[in-house]
């Protein structure tokens, strides 16, 4: 016999509480869509691994990103969204009604799913890095470099996202030393000139980092040149991580198109995914903009794609 309670249909149902899910929420409430959310393991998402937020319009003192999560989650629950923890953890879209598993157990169909699963950034692995995130590690340039300027910092990875951070950070701190595991980089060749043209980004080849220094704070970073063997401690205030990020988006990998690095493929201008019905925002879609006003425009763009999809399915 199959338990009621862990059985359920909803209207629209939305995965992911960033700003682009929660945004959702908000817009596809008042549209009396009756949207159930669900959380996911970090409620809040990425913006609750970061400090202050500084460039979200509407804040001109600034905000912590733990306490704009909060707001927003309110906005959404005022609205009138059901706002639950749960982690979506299977789901089935090969008909409808679409199912979703909940934490492994609870099943739940919809008549449309709003995707807003994020992205994680991904990290060295170092157990310094982790004990001082926040105090001076980052995975976010534009986030953070802010409250380095006219500072030494660091910069790990020789990617597009790596080189257009540098680039960034050049513009404020003193000196951005960046950090290369082999002896080229990956960035496109415009990016890379762009790089080395640059007189204060030193770009170290054949470097990988040991261990990120410092009590409190970072103060130093030591790193060894992987052909020499050659070690050396660079002073910086800052250790930023720029190798890459990783869309959640695995449990639907079975059902919708990814591109070769697992974001969900988005109809251009739309939030529409390769399934009738399922529709995705925020960075789980977005490898090139990955900020929390980006990820809520594309949310509110998801609410409004699923209003208009449900409606002319109820008029069907
Ligand atoms: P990428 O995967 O392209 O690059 C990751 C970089 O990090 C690589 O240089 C890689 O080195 C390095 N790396 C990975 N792991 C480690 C490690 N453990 N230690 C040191 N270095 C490491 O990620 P990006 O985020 O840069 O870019 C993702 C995608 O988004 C790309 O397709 C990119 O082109 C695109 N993008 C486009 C932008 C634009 O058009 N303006 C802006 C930003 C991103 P290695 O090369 O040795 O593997």
């Amino acid at each position: 016999m199959e338990n009621k309670n862990q059985q359920e249909h909803v209207h629209l149902l939305i995965i992911g509480s960033g700003p682009a899910g929660y945004t959702a929420a908000i817009y596809a409430a008042r549209a009396n869509l009756k949207p159930v959310l669900y959380q996911g393991i970090q409620p809040g998402g990425q913006l609750t691994i970061t400090t202050e937020v500084e460039n979200y319009p509407g804040y001109p003192e600034g905000i912590q990103g733990p306490e704009m999560m909060v707001d927003f989650e309110k906005q959404a629950t005022r609205m009138g969204a059901d706002i639950r923890y749960g982690l979506a953890t299977s789901v089935d879209f090969s008909k409808q009604p679409y199912k979703v598993i909940i934490d492994e157990e609870k099943e739940i169909t919809a008549d449309a799913i709003i995707i807003a699963t994020g992205a994680s950034a991904k990290w060295l692995g170092i157990p310094s890095e982790q004990r001082l995130n926040g105090s001076g590690v980052s995975a976010c340039a534009v986030c953070d470099g802010f409250f380095f300027r006219g500072k030494e910092v660091a910069i790990v990875g020789a990617g597009d996202t790596a080189a257009e951070e540098a680039l960034y950070l050049s513009k404020m701190c003193s000196t951005v030393h960046m950090l290369v595991r082999r002896d080229e980089m990956r960035a496109s060749k415009v990016m890379q000139d762009r790089v080395l043209k640059t007189s204060n980004i030193i770009v170290y080849w054949n470097s990988e980092t040991d261990e990120v220094l410092g009590e409190n704070k970072v103060e130093a970073v030591r790193i060894h040149n992987n052909k020499t063997g050659e070690k050396k401690e660079v002073p910086v205030s800052a250790f930023f991580v720029a190798i890459g990020h990783q869309p959640n988006s695995a449990i639907f990998k079975d059902y919708l198109e990814l591109d070769d690095q697992d974001y969900i493929v988005t109809v251009p201008g739309s939030s529409r995914t390769s399934v009738e019905g399922v529709f995705a925002c925020g960075d789980v879609q977005d490898k090139i903009y990955r900020q929390a006003v980006t990820a809520a425009g594309s949310g509110c763009m998801a609410a409004l794609d699923a209003e208009r999809y449900l409606s002319a399915k109820e008029h069907h």
